[in-house]
């Protein structure tokens, strides 16, 4: 098996078997998010609790790119400081903007590197961002409210 179809395994895998995909009753901030070229949409939670991500749920429909980035996303920045999350972040937004040239920093962005062949297809790497681009846009909500 070459590493494009194990790289396939992880995204149907997490297409089918999502992690985190039931919102929660209590949040800090709740957003929602449409990448309205292919349809795909997501609401999602953010708590946080004693400086970390403590609850990040979600819920959605859409393409199997956008449900398993949005699942991968979620268990990966789950229990991390926002500064960390941010970092695993931006780290995420580089290999997409990388045209299919990064395989990704395996320790940091873990499952995540399985959406690296994706930066080659333009069309698709919104879908990939979609759960990313929420996530970033409550942490900065959550920020705005605690000031
Ligand atoms: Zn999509």
């Amino acid at each position: 098996m070459n590493l494009d179809n194990l790289y396939q395994e992880v995204i149907l895998d997490h297409y089918k078997n999502p992690e985190n995909k039931k919102l929660s009753i209590q949040k800090d901030v709740q957003v929602h998010h449409l990448n309205p070229s292919c349809g795909d949409e997501i609401t999602l939670n953010l708590t946080l609790e004693g400086g970390l991500i403590s609850d990040l749920s979600w819920e959605g429909n859409g393409c199997s790119i956008s449900m398993a980035s949005a699942s991968v996303m979620s268990g990966l920045l789950t229990g991390k400081a926002p500064s960390e999350a941010m970092h695993i972040l931006d780290s995420f937004m580089e290999l997409m903007q990388s045209k299919g040239n990064s395989k990704g920093d395996e320790n940091l962005l873990e499952d995540a590197v399985a959406f690296a062949g994706v930066s080659k297809y333009p069309a698709r790497i919104k879908c990939a961002l979609l759960a990313w681009m929420a996530f970033k846009d409550a942490s900065l909500q959550i920020q705005e409210k605690s000031k």
